[in-house]
């Protein structure tokens, strides 16, 4: 079983991709929201991709519902003194009445200036607009400092780079060659961020975690093991 990726408007889809003896393809989305696609053996995987984006719509609708059923977690209320990670992180947030809405860290917290202080609703919206920002900024930083010794060492060119949300996973190295980074990855340090871009850089030319790519990998980022459990529990 494969993970791959389909590119459909604005909307990523990763989907498993596994291969059986039947003669037609089937795509269902999971009540966690994964996607799972089994195909003929003979399919060929780019046509699958284009199959999947044709359902796209389809599988975004079944997302949407079985999200509504799902409890959000963790379950942020956006109130002052609540924490919020950032770059590996916990910063409490701080919220202050103010003429104009500006977001900044400030001595060790996360500082909300609003116009609207009980309003939770536009708090998030201020937040999440901050992180957004703030990950496209640092994301990109990270992806430029690591992607020009890798790429160098691997004899490519670095791929091009999309920020976006992604739900299942941190990164991805698209068949169409680009490398896509979660924009979730704010809230991790800097070491794991570039964990993760040196591993999709790495998927350019090992396609699949096989020996060859933990080699590589390795190469790059001695330490990857530690790094990625890292990633793991800073983000939990
Ligand atoms: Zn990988």
């Amino acid at each position: 079983m494969t993970i791959r990726t389909a590119v459909y408007g604005s909307a990523i889809i990763e989907y498993s991709l596994a291969f059986s003896a039947r003669r037609s393809l089937a795509i269902s989305v999971l009540p966690d929201g994964a996607v799972a696609v089994t195909a003929p053996v003979d399919a060929d995987p780019h046509e699958v991709d284009e199959r999947v984006k044709r359902r796209a719509r389809w599988i975004l609708r079944q997302q949407r519902r079985f999200a509504e059923f799902r409890p959000r977690t963790p379950a942020r209320r956006f109130i002052g003194g609540e924490t919020h990670r950032y770059l590996g992180r916990q910063y409490r947030l701080r919220i202050e009445p103010a003429g104009a809405d500006h977001v900044a860290l400030r001595s060790g917290r996360l500082v909300v200036e609003t116009r609207f202080p009980e309003d939770r609703d536009w708090t998030r919206t201020l937040v999440r607009r901050w992180m957004r920002e703030r990950a496209h900024r640092v994301l990109r930083e990270r992806f430029q400092l690591v992607s020009g010794p890798v790429a160098a060492a691997l004899g490519i060119k670095a791929p091009p780079l999309r920020i976006c949300p992604m739900q299942r996973r941190w990164g991805s190295h698209t068949p169409s060659g680009r490398v896509l980074l979660n924009d979730a990855l704010i809230a991790a340090p800097r070491d794991c961020i570039d964990y993760v871009v040196a591993h999709e850089l790495c998927h350019v030319v090992e396609p699949n975690h096989s020996p060859g790519f933990l080699r590589l990998l390795r190469r790059f980022v001695p330490d990857w093991e530690r790094r990625k459990d890292l990633l793991e529990r800073s983000t939990a």
